[in-house]
């Protein structure tokens, strides 16, 4: 391959014509441009190297560039690509799947592999919708939900993100409407009370004949508010599924492989979801790539009533590279002390991120497993704060009024301590600035 574009201006060619997530294309906003990424150090072009507080969104939990991923990738690589999984099977996609069905709790043990978080979503609910169907109840069509909630960017996942920070809306003709209750607020058990769950309750007493499924991120709601919430709410949220004849989906895209200190979040409630979606760190973060589990009795009503299919089947359904890498992470992750690293970072985050409780200008300090969060009284200057973050050798990416990490399993505790003190730092400088 030839370059296209010279060295001092490709960047400024893709300012004018590459979208980025959320952003404007004719951008106020620059980002800063990544030339290679080895364990938890981004290095940008200019040579500058960076400590990655991000995980690239929950993904990348062995860090970058990993010797063991890339050696999965590449012997995949030699052998095939890509075939299209109609009609046709792979050995990758068969062992994902031995690891997925014996790695999450029984009864989920059917699997639908398919691109991305989202269209996971997309799969789940279609697969809800079809249960129903198949049994008779073609009214249950609609979701409940809890407000605060992310699921994703495509159509059918984002009618069950938060309405307002979903920005609905703008697209008020095309979105699904469905049950909204309020989030809970309650983060220990020990604090419970029944008025937590009183609305949805309602919501479900009520519509349950129209509902064909429950969808929300257990105790961790991430994208909507980096928001956690009492294992209790799920146990009930259980209970009034069964109850009503309601399926539950659990959507462990970001909560999935230990980020919150079990292998998923679920575990915490000791429940079991009928249909659970999986994603972000289920390649380490090298490929795009989701999972859907369910039960037999859901995948057999499915399968023996008209139209007798699951209707959904992408292009690049279970790609057998991404599989690979999937199948190598796992791995990787169970033959780590990835519980004890979870535990290190919870220890770093009360030490060094809970002081800023005390500030003015900080309404909270929120951790959780692997997951630090400060949130503020406004929302940050993204320009302004990126370039201290940067500056101080850390990547960072607040959103609105949320500065937080999630940072590699693999960071060591000088590293860690070097994270959040620029995050300390440079929220400090923030307050200060105004
Ligand atoms: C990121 C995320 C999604 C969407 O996944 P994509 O891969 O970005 O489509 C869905 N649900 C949750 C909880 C997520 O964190």
């Amino acid at each position: 391959m030839t370059n296209l574009l010279h060295d001092s201006s490709w960047l400024d060619f893709e300012k004018m014509h590459v979208w980025h997530p959320y952003a404007p294309m004719e951008g106020a906003l620059h980002s800063y441009p990544v030339k290679h990424a080895r364990g938890v150090q981004l290095t940008l072009e200019d040579g500058r190297a960076l400590i990655d507080g991000m995980s690239s969104w929950w993904s990348a939990i062995h860090g970058y560039n990993h010797p063991v991923l890339n050696r999965a990738a590449s012997e995949q690589l030699d052998k095939m690509a890509h075939v299209m999984f109609g009609g046709l099977t792979h050995r990758p996609a068969a062992e994902l799947a031995a690891r997925l069905v014996r790695l999450t709790p029984e009864p989920l043990e059917r699997v639908f592999l398919c691109d991305s978080g989202s269209v996971s979503v997309e799969v789940a609910i279609k697969m809800a919708i079809q249960y129903w169907q198949a049994q008779g109840h073609a009214s249950k069509q609609r979701l409940l939900t809890i407000r605060r909630g992310y699921h994703g960017d495509t159509c059918g996942a984002m009618a069950a993100c938060d309405p307002d920070t979903g920005m609905h809306h703008i697209f008020n003709r095309v979105l699904a409407k469905h049950f909204f209750a309020e989030a809970p607020t309650v983060v220990n058990d020990a604090e419970w009370q029944d008025s937590e769950i009183a609305g949805f309750r309602e919501l479900i007493e009520v519509h349950h004949t129209e509902i064909a499924a429950v969808i929300l991120e257990p105790i961790v709601q991430g994208a909507g508010g980096m928001r956690f919430y009492a294992p209790e709410y799920l146990r009930q949220v259980r209970a009034l599924c069964d109850a009503h004849e309601v399926l539950l989906i659990a959507d462990e895209i970001a909560t999935g492989f230990g980020r919150t200190g079990t292998l998923f979040a679920c575990e915490q409630a000791g429940i079991v979801p009928d249909i659970m979606c999986l994603g972000k760190a289920l390649t380490g973060g090298y490929m795009t790539l989701a999972a859907v589990l369910t039960t037999a009795e859901i995948s057999r009503t499915i399968s023996t009533r008209t139209p007798h299919a699951f209707m959904h089947g992408p292009t690049f359904m279970a790609n057998p590279l991404a599989c690979a890498v999937a199948n190598a992470s796992i791995d990787l992750l169970l033959d780590s002390p990835w519980q004890e690293r979870i535990a290190a970072m919870s220890g770093a985050f009360a030490r060094q991120l809970a002081p800023c409780r005390d500030w003015q200008g900080v309404t909270d300090v929120r951790i959780k497993g692997g997951i630090g969060v400060v949130e503020l009284e406004r929302p940050v200057n993204m320009a302004r704060i990126t370039e201290r973050f940067v500056d101080k050798g850390v990547w960072i990416r607040p959103f609105g009024k949320l500065v937080y990490v999630m940072p590699p399993y693999i960071i060591s505790a000088p590293d860690l301590d070097t994270l959040l003190t620029a995050l300390t730092e440079s929220v400090a400088e923030e307050l200060a600035a105004g």
